[in-house]
């Protein structure tokens, strides 16, 4: 299954980082997430941090130049398959990553769609915790009470900047009016997969792979 180019699409909160950790490492790909490279780009304080740190914190898009560059230099470098979760966000940047594929001969090999309701976003981001030192994603309804730091390693759990409910209310605004266009511009261009994100998530997890496989 090396080499495949997956793409995972879905609002925030629909649990597309926790889909794409869990089909990268069940399919041997590489996860990319644009979110966990500008968090860690803020948290390092690097040139790409400050230009981005005040967009992430009011649960906007960062600006389409900034984000093409970016994932061009990562995907420069890979060899072999990836899941994109958190791009192509907009359509200039779903024709950007078009473009910068077809000239190596290459495509978008699946794209996946996770749906669910908004109500259970907010509720979902609320609870949501995520490991300060390495991204891991946790949920609070299925965290022990003492459990404050990362099984993997160690590092402190925290709330996202951008999980406050009014900034996740205006998150579901953005995706409605910039990704949502970017689902239907694959539909033209191909098939989307999509499965509901309410359901268990391993179930979800299966229900790509078979689909895929
Ligand atoms: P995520 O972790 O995918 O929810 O992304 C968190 C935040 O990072 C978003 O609310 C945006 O501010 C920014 N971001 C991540 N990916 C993109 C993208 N493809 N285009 C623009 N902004 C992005």
């Amino acid at each position: 299954m090396a080499g495949e180019h997956l793409i995972i699409l879905g609002p925030p909160g629909a649990g597309k980082g926790t889909q794409a950790v869990k089909l990268a490492r069940e399919l041997g790909l590489k996860h990319l997430s644009t979110g966990d490279l500008l968090r860690e780009a803020i948290s390092r304080g690097t040139e790409l941090g400050r230009r981005a740190e005040d967009f992430l914190e009011r649960g906007v898009l960062v600006p389409d130049g900034i984000i093409i560059d970016l994932i061009a230099d990562e995907l420069l470098s890979l060899k072999d398959g990836w899941i994109l979760d958190g791009f192509p966000r907009t359509l200039p940047q779903a024709e950007a990553l078009t473009e910068m594929l077809s000239r190596n001969g290459e495509s978008i090999d699946f794209v996946l769609q996770i749906e669910v309701d908004p109500e259970i976003v907010v509720k979902r981001s609320v609870n949501r915790r995520i490991c300060n030192s390495c991204g891991a994603l946790y949920n609070l309804s299925t965290l022990k009470e003492n459990e404050g730091s990362c099984e993997k390693c160690g590092g402190k759990l925290v709330r996202r900047v951008d999980d406050e409910e009014d900034t996740i209310r205006h998150r579901l605004e953005v995706y409605k009016e910039q990704t949502a266009p970017v689902v239907d511009y694959y539909r033209r261009n191909g098939e989307v997969i999509t499965v509901d994100g309410a359901g268990e998530i391993n179930e979800i997890t299966a229900e790509f792979i078979r689909a895929i496989t």
